[in-house]
């Protein structure tokens, strides 16, 4: 049987939409989308798949790791976090496949204590680009994986061009995860969890790029999701 794959959504003006280029990935990894609404209690949703899928969006509000808005943090939706964090708990709870894209990525390091830059060019200001201008399948930037991690398992190499939709980053790494990738300038672009079956964060829109590498990360991911 194919895996299930929950997918979270976007919440937009009363409303909650999903970006159909993520059911598209998972669909031709061999896995069955399945959108899953933020909404808290979770739990009794990600019990009932095989796998998740933790999505990006806006940014995160640093009350989660216990700092001030920073003057450029963008928009913040409270209610969000709360369900993905919740989300990402119940997941690694009973050792279910993850997979954390972007926002997703800096999420599940916050939920597991963790901290992001709230605005990289003022925080960082000598970082190369990383909110590209170009087309969402542009690959823009080298991330370099770090030998010996899962990431670098999946995608048999120590350099992969990405894609960058992002102004915040992982800043903190929480005590569980390492750091699996990272660009010329420090920056983090991929995490993950060494003693979880599969959980995995990358920076990036790996199901924007139409790549080797993104083939194989969402095949490794859904190959992990059956039980
Ligand atoms: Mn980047």
């Amino acid at each position: 049987m194919k895996p299930i794959i929950g997918i979270t959504m976007q919440p937009v003006k009363g409303a909650q939409q999903l970006n159909q280029r993520y059911i598209e990935s998972i669909l031709a990894a061999g896995g069955v989308p399945l959108c899953i609404p933020n909404t808290t209690p979770i739990g009794a949703i990600i019990s009932r798949l095989d796998g998740l899928l933790v999505i990006g969006g806006d940014d995160i509000h640093p009350k989660f790791f216990d700092e001030e808005p920073h003057r450029a943090l963008g928009y913040v939706d409270i209610t969000r976090d709360e369900s993905d964090i919740a989300a990402i708990n119940a997941a690694l709870s009973q050792q279910m496949p993850l997979l954390a894209i972007c926002r997703g990525a800096q999420v599940l390091n916050v939920a597991l204590g963790g901290s992001v830059y709230q605005d990289i060019p003022s925080q960082l200001p000598q970082t190369i680009q990383h909110k590209q201008a170009s087309s969402r399948a542009t690959h823009i930037h080298t991330v370099h994986v770090v030998a010996q991690t899962k990431l670098a398992a999946i995608v048999h190499s120590d350099s992969i061009m990405t894609n960058s939709f992002h102004h915040q980053s992982v800043k903190d790494v929480a005590p569980a995860l390492i750091v699996s990738a990272t660009t010329s300038d420090g920056v983090i672009e991929a995490i993950e969890h060494p003693d979880e079956p599969f959980c995995v964060g990358v920076q990036w829109h790996p199901e924007e790029l139409h790549d080797e590498a993104s083939s194989q990360l969402f095949h490794a991911f859904v190959e992990a999701c059956h039980h």
